[in-house]
């Protein structure tokens, strides 16, 4: 029998290879199966494509795979499936769609390992040149591996002194394969965050440290014993000294039979009818094992989650598993309680911030059948949980599906791909749908369920919409004295009046603003100048807490200078606001109420965010501040006022999705509010308050705000009525960066005419190159050029055509370059 196998990331550029199996793994190999197969002098990690008695054109003697990595492939058909699809659509070589998917943890490397094998003499030692000493130095004590010794010199002269010691019998290599699958009981060492390697002593202990940090802050036992002889007590070590932590890792093992933690308590109310239409719709092709999308629309508060739990139950019920998406599983807190408290056990969690070994154990229980639901991020979508039988995206619209970093794929549109190779339906739910899903229903791709009302015949919040530019003036007069300039937090008379009202009923609030610290940044009243980040092309917002400058690009953090850096006058102040300012501003207007804030810079510690929450459940907050962590999956009866202090943040950024993306985070506020017995109110301050998203929200209102906006995105041909995809072009050098862009351009506009010579009516358009809005991040300078056409195949053609042309001088460069399909990041 033969295997076609993709090399996971590719060695060398060979991606895809044929090998032969041998009669002792004979009928232990599938497609989906990792294999450990002989590459060049190496060995590597495959994942088999496709098995066959023999396949046409494999040229004579195929070398035989050496061993098969698990019992179970990691990768049913489904997936295999869909990562092809990945590949082609988001264009990037399919070795490397499997290198970023698969756990580290669960790679399989083979490397060189050097030691001393016999000491030199006295004679031989008193000779050693600068460069012998150092490698005879890094191997006395415990074998180093290639890439260390390569970190020591990669010249041509160090080659020959290395190969020399290794002739004279000084050092030996051999080679060692490590990195196997992991079992997922092994103990995980996990480096503490304060220590600093090279500040260790011990050699082992050294070596330790090193291969945990250079694996990511954590790695099994097993593989360190592996690598390092006598780990173990050199990790006690460690361990009394505080400087790693040893645990097993994060997931809990219980419960294994398939009925085991189903929870059949029934229900404490009654589905409502429009729920119950939707459980029948999606049921059906559940029983039925086959493939439909359905977008879920329901406002907040309609009992979306009742509806992924009843379809849940019915999709375990016919054998077949259930992946449920959120978009960022630290705010989810919600909805897995929920999941939870019905299915218990089987219920496993892909945590965000689960280290490569923890993850390794989440997708073993995914793998193994213990877990038959899974919730968790965009990753998610890669884990193996076989034979899905219905898959739930929670808040479709969230852009956090979208990946920004290596490959950029949208795990909303890879879950209706696995869906449609898995034959299952795939539920998208939200209360603010995306305007491609909503086309798509359009379109009769996807089928819409609505929602339209609240569960317990709870009415919605009603909305205010208040006009801050008459405001402008009153609000000054409400701010504190020394804060009556233009850029005070703006805090209407009509809202502060909502404030102590709710505040003396007993009513909780939630205070929504998008920016978190105090003033947004500082400037110089002297000569005009604003403290921005030495990394990034943007200010530095100033902390109060700590009188930090911080960058929220780069996590830069200086202490706030009180001269000014470019004419030494004490001229620095404040200007604009955030969180922090708002939170101390809430405090004077409001000196009885208990106010506490959530953002990122309060809920950094773990737990924080699920403290805070506890207090607002228990009635221990009167007033919550917050950026959008306070918009997700909030469901306290408690709360009767729901506030957005400036509409307009989200609707200036410069991106075509910004007056849906603020619909969405009205529409999500407005929904915090009366979800008790109490009705809610909701106030929105904006400068522009008939901008019609502003409106609709206000209203409520989405089928007039889809109209509208897909009106305007027709016009200025968008998406969803064209494919988009962004060329980025990033570097350390700005020359090199706006060259590389032109010549993208260039070569992109070149295969545009060439397409319009061939008579097609729907254009490829380029625009640009241009500099990012966020011109510099982390010290990279960024360009790009953004490329539009009805027609997707042509697209990808004049793309792909770019890259080619372009990859070699891209790298002489040192630049880099990517291709981003369907963008979701502007800036
Ligand atoms: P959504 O996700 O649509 O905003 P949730 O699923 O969070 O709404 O539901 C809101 C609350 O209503 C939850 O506490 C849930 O337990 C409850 N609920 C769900 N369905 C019903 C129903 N039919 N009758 C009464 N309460 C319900
Ligand atoms: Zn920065």
């Amino acid at each position: 029998m033969q295997i076609r196998m993709v090399v996971v990331g590719a060695v060398r550029g060979i991606q895809e290879l044929t090998y032969t199996v041998p009669p002792a793994l004979e009928g232990q190999v599938r497609a989906g199966h990792r294999v450990l197969a002989p590459l060049l002098s190496r060995k590597v990690t495959g994942v088999v494509l496709e098995t066959a008695e023999s396949f046409p054109n494999t040229n004579g003697h195929l070398k035989p795979i050496l061993e098969v990595l698990e019992a179970r492939p990691l990768f049913d058909r489904a997936h295999l499936q869909m990562m092809e699809f990945l590949a082609n659509y988001y264009m990037v070589p399919l070795a490397e769609v499997y290198r970023s998917v698969i756990p580290a943890v669960a790679r399989v490397e083979s490397r060189t390992m050097y030691k001393i094998a016999r000491q030199p003499d006295a004679l031989r030692l008193a000779a050693f040149t600068d460069i012998e000493r150092k490698i005879v130095d890094a191997v006395t004590g415990h074998p180093i591996d290639s890439r260390q010794m390569t970190r020591l010199g990669t010249d041509r002269s160090f080659a020959t002194v290395l190969s020399k010691l290794m002739a004279d019998g000084i050092i030996e290599s051999n080679d060692s394969t490590r990195g196997r699958h992991r079992d997922p009981t092994d103990l995980i060492v996990h480096l503490k965050r304060d220590c600093d390697p090279d500040s260790l002593r011990g050699k082992k202990q050294l070596a330790l440290a090193r291969m945990i940090a250079d694996a990511g802050g954590s790695l099994a036992t097993s593989q360190l014993a592996e690598a390092v002889p006598g780990a173990k007590l050199a990790l006690k070590m460690l361990e009394r000294r505080g400087f790693v932590r040893i645990e097993a890792p994060v997931f809990s093992r219980n419960g294994s039979s398939s009925s085991n933690g189903i929870t059949t308590a029934p229900l404490p109310y009654e589905l409502t009818s429009e729920q119950r239409a939707a459980i029948e719709a999606v049921a059906k092709p559940i029983e039925e094992k086959r493939y439909e999308t359905f977008l879920l629309h329901g406002v907040t508060g309609s009992g979306k989650t009742e509806v992924y739990l009843q379809l849940a139950a019915r999709t375990l019920a016919t054998g077949r598993n259930v992946i449920v998406m959120v978009p960022e599983i630290a705010l989810a807190d919600e909805v897995v309680r929920s999941f939870r408290a019905r299915f218990g056990s089987l219920v496993g969690i892909a945590h965000s911030a689960q280290n490569v070994s923890e993850r390794w154990a989440s997708w073993s229980a995914a793998l193994s059948g213990e877990a038959r639901i899974m919730i968790g991020p965009r990753s998610l979508i890669f884990a193996p949980l076989h034979e899905a039988g219905l898959i739930v995206v929670d808040e479709e619209h969230d852009p956090a599906y979208k990946n920004e970093e290596g490959i950029r794929y949208h795990a909303r549109d890879l879950a209706v791909v696995l869906g449609r190779f898995t034959r299952c339906p795939v539920v998208l739910g939200s209360a603010t749908p995306s305007a491609e899903s909503f086309v798509n229903t359009r379109r009769g791709r996807y089928r819409l369920l609505r929602l339209p009302r609240r569960v317990n015949n709870l009415a919605m919040a009603s909305v205010e919409v208040v006009d801050l530019r008459q405001g402008l003036m009153r609000a000054r007069l409400v701010a504190k004295p020394e804060e009556r300039k233009p850029d005070a937090v703006p805090l209407s008379p009509e809202l502060t009046t909502a404030l102590r009202e709710n505040l003396a009923s007993g009513g909780q609030s939630l205070i929504f603003l998008n920016r978190r610290g105090y003033h947004n940044f500082l400037q110089c009243n002297v000569c005009g100048n604003v403290i921005a980040c030495p990394n990034c092309s943007v200010s530095m917002t100033f902390h109060m807490r700590d009188r930090s400058l911080r960058c929220h690009y780069c996590g830069n953090r200086t202490p706030a200078p009180e001269q000014c850096p470019e004419c030494n006058e004490p001229g620095l102040s404040g200007q604009g606001f955030g969180t922090e300012r708002l939170q101390s501003s809430l405090a004077e207007l409001l000196p009885t109420a208990r106010i506490d804030r959530m953002d990122s810079d309060t809920s950094g510690r773990k737990g924080a965010r699920a403290d805070i929450l506890a207090a607002l459940r228990a009635g221990e907050i009167d007033v919550l501040v917050g950026t959008q962590m306070i918009t997700k999956g909030f469901d306290f009866p408690g709360v009767t006022l729901a506030a957005v202090i400036l509409a307009d943040a989200s609707l200036n950024i410069p991106d075509f999705r910004s007056a849906e993306r603020t619909f969405q985070l009205l529409t999500q506020v407005a929904g915090r509010a009366g979800r008790g017995e109490r009705p809610g109110r909701v106030i929105i301050q904006t400068y522009a308050p008939h901008h019609y998203s502003v409106r609709a929200a206000s209203d409520q209102d989405y089928a007039r705000f889809i109209r509208r906006e897909l009106e305007l995105r027709r016009e200025l041909s968008y998406p969803p009525f064209a494919k988009l995809a962004m060329v980025r072009i990033e570097g350390e050098d700005p020359d090199s960066v706006s060259r590389l862009a032109t010549a993208a351009a260039q070569a992109l506009g070149r295969a545009a005419d060439a397409y319009r010579r061939t008579g097609s009516l729907d254009p490829i358009r380029v625009l640009g190159p241009a500099p990012a809005p966020i011109e510099r991040i982390k010290k990279r300078y960024r360009w790009q050029v953004m490329v539009k056409s009805e027609n997707l195949t042509a697209l990808r053609t004049a793309l792909s055509a770019m890259q080619s042309s372009l990859a070699r001088r891209a790298h002489e460069a040192d630049v880099h370059l990517a291709i981003d399909v369907d963008p979701v990041r502007m800036l």
